[in-house]
């Protein structure tokens, strides 16, 4: 017997509209195990195509094929190789970059970065993870790595009911892995690093703003110092925050090694903004990268004025004629949302701000049209006019 799931009919509407996911209170009927690869039925038993099931989480079905057609370990190994072969189309200037964007490359829940001749891998969902074999011999067939890690520590795979652990795979992954980016060399730490140990996604939107770098820069939410690295290159003295004694250190590191001037300072940015204006100190470029202030919906009403507040700051302590670089990475703020924090920021300010770029995350991380979630960056590049 092929596993099967019938969904309610406001599912099929839900499956319909194009988006990917079905929840636990659009099932009607289930007779599938964990993880399983299921049949996707309609009220009427139309066979309406096929998705990993979960029995914890409550997005129940993920779909991977629409109509008749059954997905296998084929179809997964295809879309791997379609991946793939987009990224290396990209001609991306960096030995570190995203592979698979899960629902994005039509591999809901799989995410898959490389970094140099490595690869590490996440698999955020029950479905997924029992699949992770089929990725690692696609992955191995490839690409050819010295190692795979599998960084399945993600707080969302216990919402799954799965372990949060990390693993080599195949291979062996050192302690510190160097890769390039955009010009400036960075020590990976796979095991411990943010996500899979680099922002990736900001790649593009580090370039692009090194564009208006210039005088005096400062970077709040630095990390190991991407945007300080390659927009300090142009800068007269460029400052640099992060709460994280660990993050500072590296930024230090990194500074060091690629020949870049970083003051790297350890310290709360919201208290850090407030401190600088008090002291009258003035910025000709400013970087605002923070956390995602909303992971869930309850956490937007706070997380507006998070993002406000440091908006509002960095505008006062920009000089006239200054660029604002700010980010926002919580998908439950849409861009639209984001545009008005930073407006009601700027009027706060009492500043004059233009719109000089809106951009998003990196091309190797695509948005899925009608899939929201996938779209999850916004970076703006702001310009103060007086
Ligand atoms: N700009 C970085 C990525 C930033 S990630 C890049 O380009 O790679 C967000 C960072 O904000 C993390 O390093 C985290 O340690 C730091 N952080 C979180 N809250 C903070 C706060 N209140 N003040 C300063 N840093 C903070």
């Amino acid at each position: 017997m092929i596993p099967t799931i019938v969904i309610s009919a406001r599912g099929e509407e839900r499956l319909r509209g194009g988006h990917p996911w079905i929840y636990r209170a659009d099932v009607a009927e289930a007779r599938a195990a964990a993880g399983d690869i299921v049949q996707v039925r309609s009220p009427r038993g139309q066979m309406l195509g096929s998705a990993l099931f979960s029995d914890r989480s409550q997005i129940t079905l993920r779909m991977l094929t629409y109509g008749e057609a059954l997905a296998d370990e084929a179809l997964i190994r295809r879309r791997i190789e379609a991946a793939i072969a987009f990224r290396t189309s990209l001609a991306i200037d960096a030995t570190a970059y995203r592979l698979v964007h899960g629902e994005a490359d039509l591999l809901p829940s799989l995410i898959v970065d490389r970094y140099g001749d490595y690869v590490v891998v996440q698999a955020l969902s029950q479905g997924m993870d029992r699949l992770l074999p089929v990725v690692v011999s696609a992955l191995t067939e490839l690409l050819h790595p010295r190692g795979i890690l599998a960084r399945n520590d993600p707080r969302a795979r216990v919402l799954d009911g799965l372990e949060q652990r990390v693993d080599v795979l195949a291979g062996d992954v050192p302690d510190a892995v160097t890769i390039t980016e955009t010009g400036i060399e960075y020590d990976v730490d796979l095991r411990h690093g943010q996500k899979t140990g680099l922002f990736l996604d900001q790649r593009e939107n580090r370039a692009a703003a090194a564009a208006y770098a210039r005088g005096r820069m400062l970077d709040c939410f630095s990390y190991n110092g991407g945007f300080a690295l390659v927009m300090g290159r142009k800068c007269k003295e460029t400052i640099a925050f992060d709460v994280s004694e660990d993050a500072v250190a590296r930024v230090k590191t990194n500074a060091a090694r690629n020949g870049v001037a970083i003051d790297a300072r350890v310290g709360n940015v919201f208290d850090e903004l407030r401190g600088l204006d008090r002291t009258g100190e003035r910025f000709d470029t400013i970087v605002l990268d923070p956390p995602a202030f909303a992971k869930n919906k309850a956490a937007v009403t706070n997380a507006r004025a998070g993002y406000k507040e440091i908006n509002l700051r960095a505008l006062k302590l920009l000089n006239p004629g200054g660029t604002l670089v700010t980010c926002s990475c919580s998908y439950n703020i849409n861009e639209a949302a984001f545009a008005e924090i930073v407006y009601d920021a700027s009027v706060d300010a009492q500043a004059k701000v233009t719109v000089v770029e809106k951009r998003m995350q990196g091309r190797d991380h695509p948005v899925l049209l009608g899939v929201p979630e996938t779209y999850y960056l916004k970076c703006f590049i702001l310009r103060k006019l007086a």
